[in-house]
């Protein structure tokens, strides 16, 4: 088992863009995910992966949100979403009209999606999806996929899922007191199960890819503990699939910069109270500390 730490950051350096790369070289991400209750969760995911030195971003989100989420992240394309009575995305006309649009470099689904319609929408999603683009799973994405594990496997050696204790069980089927008692465990039964690196998420984060490789990181503090916080997680492990590092390095990458954003936070403002969006913009600095 490795510590993730600047030392394994250093020897297992991020792509360096050409300096006359232009921005798709960078990478497409595509985050799908929001309803009507959780809207700015695609926004925080988005503005992670551009953070994390992703090219160009593309948010599906429910059509009462589009607009709003277009306004408030510029940088954006923003692709609206038909949207059922309770303010979910329709799974399958929104997946068939997602299928027309160009290949994205990642693809990030979950952030604020209902559980109304969602395991509906991730097949359908994933199904649709030609091989190449990275692939994270996190939030609503990760419901029940106990009972459909082919979904994500077909997509082996591409895919991330970021789960927290409680997600994890219901990847498993399995108790969440089962996955609290031995998370490693339980991330190395998921890997497997999915054909996926996962991040298991706590207060020491386990990345694990199929097949056995263990890394982990101790370095977060109780402040990343709060509302939003998974969203930017996930976001930042998207951002750096699109810039081409591969699952292992993506999620590694993104869970030590997230927990030393939250560090840098922790010495300005507190070590609680910072706020998620707060993190992002701590992001690029540490990642050129890194280079
Ligand atoms: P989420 O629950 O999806 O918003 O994700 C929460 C994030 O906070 C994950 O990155 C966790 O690893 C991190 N986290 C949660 N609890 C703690 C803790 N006690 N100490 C450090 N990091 C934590
Ligand atoms: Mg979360």
């Amino acid at each position: 088992m490795t510590a993730i730490g600047p030392a394994w950051l250093r020897a297992h350096p991020l792509p360096v863009p050409a300096a006359d790369d232009d921005k798709s070289q960078r990478g497409t991400v595509q985050v799908v995910g929001g309803c009507s209750e959780v809207p700015g969760a695609v926004l925080l995911a988005g503005e992670a992966a551009l953070r994390a030195g992703a090219g160009k971003l593309r948010l599906a989100t429910v059509r009462s949100v589009a607009l709003h989420l277009a306004l408030a992240m510029p940088e954006a394309l923003v692709i609206p979403l038909d949207e059922t009575e309770e303010g979910s995305i329709v799974p399958g006309a929104s997946a068939a009209l997602l299928a027309r649009r160009s290949p994205c470099a990642a693809f990030l689904l979950g952030p604020g999606l209902s559980n109304d319609g969602a395991e509906a929408l991730i097949d359908a999603l994933l199904d649709g999806l030609e091989p190449g683009p990275g692939i994270v799973l996190d939030a609503g994405a990760l419901s029940g996929l106990a009972a459909r594990p082919g979904a994500v496997r077909r997509h082996a050696g591409r895919s991330v899922v970021t789960p927290h204790a409680g997600e994890m069980a219901s990847i498993l089927g399995i108790p969440k007191e089962e996955v609290s008692a031995d998370p490693l465990s339980a991330a190395r039964r998921a890997a497997d199960l999915l054909g996926a690196v996962v991040a298991m998420k706590g207060s020491l984060t386990w990345v694990v890819a199929p097949g056995g490789q263990v890394l982990s990181c101790d370095h977060g503090l109780v402040g990343l503990a709060t509302s939003g916080s998974g969203d930017t997680l996930a976001g930042i492990v998207a951002g750096l699939l699109a810039r081409g590092a591969d699952p292992v390095q993506a999620t590694a990458w993104a869970v030590w910069l997230h927990a030393e954003a939250g560090h840098r936070l922790s010495r300005r403002i507190g070590p609680l109270g910072f706020l998620a969006r707060e993190l992002l913009a701590e992001v690029p600095v540490i990642m050129a500390d890194l280079a």
